[in-house]
Parts: C-alpha cells; structure tokens; sequence
C-alpha cells in the first residue's frame, strides 16, 4: 500500500452512494504534508512532460494543484463554477455535471490565463463519471494548449470515468484506485498498480 491507501484506510470514511468521504484530510481539514506529498508523486510521475500550467477546478482541486505547481515552479489556474448565463467573450466555458451535488453548473477560465503556448497538467481530486475531468480538458483544447497530463488523487475504479479518459488516450495517473467500497460495513480495496 501506497502513502494514500494507508491514509484512506486510516481515515477514509465510506458513504452511501459511491461517496468516500476524505475531510478529514484532504478537503475540508487539509493535511499539508500529505499535500506535500502528493505534490512529490505528481511531480515524480509526469517529469518527462513539459508543464507551464497546472489547471483543477473549485474548490477541493487547489489546494492539490498548489502543491503540485510548486514543485513544477508554474502558476495554478482554477475553473470557476459560475451561476452567470451571461458569460462574455474573455471565458472559455464548459458545462459540469457535480457528482456530489448532482446539478449542472458552467465552469469559466479567463481567456488571459490560457493560450496555445501552455502546456497544461489538469488535475483533482477524486474522479468519479469523468464529468470534471472532461469539462477541464475541453477548456484546455478550447484555448489551443495541450493537455499534457492528468492526475487524480483518487480515482473510483468502479465507476466510468477512468475508462472514459484513457480511452480519449490522454496519460491519466490516479495515486490510488477504489476498486470497490461496501458502505455496510465501511471498507474499501484497491486495485493493485
Ligand atoms: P466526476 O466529475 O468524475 O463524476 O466527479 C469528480 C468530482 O466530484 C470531483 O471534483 C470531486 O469533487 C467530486 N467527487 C466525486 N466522487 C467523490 C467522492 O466519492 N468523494 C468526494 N469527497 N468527492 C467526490
């Protein structure tokens, strides 16, 4: 087992609904080291690509994304969740489908902070449908960079997503994949990588 799996057994709490619930150290109290550490991995695993830009989306993607753009030395970029169906010319947009909260909502980036010069790392926390993940990646294309990489802090393996962006060819790399949760009785296994 991994640094990850360890803490998500540890502290992982599994939820009805195909939800793991990790606030108690990942996105509500954060354990900075641990994001310290994530950031290393991330680092460690797409040091053959070339990065100037790491993308997430709000809110629990940047805390994750920091940690990983200070070890590439690059800006972070956030996707907005924006209630505006009036979006303006200087946005890239793309519509979400929240897993957790199960509405739509469009996501922007300002056109300043991505161009067809950037190399783009997009990562976040859990991917679940791939919905984020997807939203993210058109943004990157819609603005002529290049999609370098992905990576996921926890990936459910048993749900579509992963399947749905490897398939799309991208390098998706998940720290640790839920292979299957049983809300019963709380446990989880992962697969092994
Ligand atoms: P997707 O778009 O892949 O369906 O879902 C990914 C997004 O939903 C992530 O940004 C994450 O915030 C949220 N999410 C999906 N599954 C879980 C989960 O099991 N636990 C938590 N805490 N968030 C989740």
């Amino acid at each position: 087992m991994n640094f990850l799996e360890e803490r998500i057994i540890k502290d992982g709490v599994v939820k009805a609904g195909n939800v793991l619930k990790v606030d108690s150290f990942l996105n509500h109290q954060m354990d900075i080291a641990l994001m310290d550490q994530i950031g290393e991995e991330f680092y460690r695993r797409f040091s053959d690509k070339k990065v100037t830009k790491v993308l997430t989306i709000e809110s629990s993607g940047i805390a994750i994304a920091c940690s990983v753009a200070r070890c590439f030395g690059v800006p972070v970029v956030f996707a907005k969740k924006s209630k505006s169906i009036n979006i303006d010319g200087d946005m890239y947009v793309a519509e979400v489908e929240s897993f957790t909260h199960k509405n739509r909502n469009n996501v922007i980036v300002s056109k300043k902070f991505l161009n067809s010069d950037d190399h783009v790392l997009i990562v976040d926390d859990f991917l679940a449908n791939g919905c984020a993940l997807q939203g993210l990646i058109s943004i990157t294309e819609s603005s002529g960079a290049t999609v370098e990489g992905l990576g996921i802090v926890i990936e459910k393996g048993f749900q579509i997503g992963g399947t749905i962006i490897r398939n799309l060819g991208y390098k998706l790399e998940s720290l640790a994949i839920v292979e299957s949760m049983d809300c019963e009785n709380g446990t989880l296994t992962f697969r092994e990588q």
